[in-house]
This record gives structure tokens, sequence and C-alpha cells, in this order.
């Protein structure tokens, strides 16, 4: 069941998003060579505490840590980890939730290690501009397929692939909702967005085949064939005047 927002809830939810965008950005600025994953999370955790907040992934399904820190081939749900060190030439996929005034906020983004190649760096500037793509189509009156399709042409034109067997979804009170947004798709099929819907749009784009497989802990998600996948995602509203990011810093 898809649960419209009212203006005051999404103002909420804007709160919820700016504190896990920060957060976020906290995690970006320690990105470096020589720095565990662990490090990582612990910062993400601290910063969302500080702010009053609770970390939406810490303990969901059991996940152990407070962001979701993903190196190069592993796509998304990689569980933090001292014995996980930095290496210059990494992209960092990083995902954090922080629930404030009982709302989340959902937002990813990859970060380059140090110097990356050029490819890396072709593939993490694809994915946020996929992710761009895709938002310019939540507009009420659009169907989630709308979103997936802009996605997905805008990858696969760059001979990108889009991974299937995870999505986008509605957030709010609960940090998965109806209606899940595939970043693939048929314009005007799917769900229709209405305004008052929050929605996580998140493309993880893959240098090779779409194919993801789940590693022994449940939760690591890698590429099939070992090739690198980049991860961006943002918290918006459908709002009459267009979808409005959530998840923004100060
Ligand atoms: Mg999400």
């Amino acid at each position: 069941m898809v649960i419209l927002k009212t203006t005051r809830e999404i103002a909420a939810m804007r709160e919820a998003g700016r504190v896990s965008s920060m957060a976020l950005q906290e995690a970006g600025k320690a990105v470096e060579p020589g720095v565990s994953t662990l490090e990582i999370d612990t910062i993400v955790r601290k910063y969302i505490e500080k702010q009053g907040a609770a970390p939406s992934f810490l303990g969901y399904g059991g996940f152990p840590a407070s962001a979701c820190i993903s190196v190069n081939n592993v796509v998304i749900h990689g569980i933090p980890s001292a014995k996980i060190i930095l290496k210059q030439g990494d992209i960092v996929s990083i995902d954090v939730g922080a629930k404030l005034n009982g709302y989340h906020g959902d937002n990813a983004y990859t970060f380059a290690c140090g110097d990356i190649s050029k490819e890396s760096e072709a593939l993490l500037n694809a994915t946020k501009e996929a992710l761009f793509e895709g938002i310019k189509k939540a507009l009420a009156g659009n169907r989630t397929g709308d979103i997936g399709n802009a996605v997905q042409k805008y990858a696969e034109a760059r001979s990108y692939s889009v991974v299937r067997d995870f999505v986008g979804h509605g957030v709010g009170a609960k940090l998965h909702e109806d209606p899940s947004i595939p970043n693939y798709g048929t314009p005007g099929r799917g769900v229709r967005l209405l305004p008052g819907m929050t929605i996580a749009i998140e493309p993880m784009i893959n240098q090779g085949t779409h194919k993801v497989k789940v590693l022994d802990d449940g939760w690591t998600t890698v590429t099939a064939d070992g090739k690198l996948s980049a991860h961006f995602e943002h918290t918006i509203a459908v709002t009459p005047n267009g979808p409005v990011i959530l998840t923004l810093p100060d």
C-alpha cells in the first residue's frame, strides 16, 4: 500500500533527509587509502546519533552496521569491517539512512578513493547522471516505469547494465514502503506517481553483466562477473511542483 504524505510530513522527512545526507558527506570525507570501512561506519553512526537521530540500517533485518559500504565489485549491502582497508583507486559506495522524528531519509553515493581510473570515473559519472535522469521523471501522473526507463536508457546508452535484483522503494515512517522503483522499465507502465509520494530512487549500475550474487554472509552483493558497480541514491518527494530532493545537506 502506497502511503501518501502531507506537506507537514514531507517537511519532517526533509529533516531526516538532511541528517542522512550530512552523514553521507562525513563518510565521504573519510574515504582515503588506509582507512577501514569499519572506521567510516563509526563516523556515520556517531554523526547520526549526535543529531538526535538513529541509523536506519543498524539492526534492520539483522544488518550489523549503520552504513552499507560496498567497494569495487560489491554492488550493495557491503558490511563494514576492520579487515576491509581502502586502497588508492577503489570506488566506494556508501549507503546511509537516518531516522528522525519518525521518518527515514535514505541516500547513497559512490566515492573515489584517491585517484581512480578513467573507466571508474566514467562509471561514477554515468550512475550519478542516471539517478538525475530518473528524478526528472518523478512527476505526478507519470508511472514508475517512466523513472526506470529513463535510468535504464541513460546507462545502457553508455554500454553499462542495470541491476534487476534490487530496486528503489517508497520511504517514510518505514525504511521500505510501496511502491518498488525499478531502475529499468517501460514508459507509461507501473504504479502511477501521485503528489505526496516519497520514494528512494537508487540506480545500481554495472560495468559488465547486470547479474549479481549474494555472498554467504547473506548481505554482501557482488557483480557476477567481478566487474565494478556504482550506486547513487536520493529520497525525493513527488509534489504538484515537481520532484523535490529530500536528502540534501544544509
Ligand atoms: Mg534505499
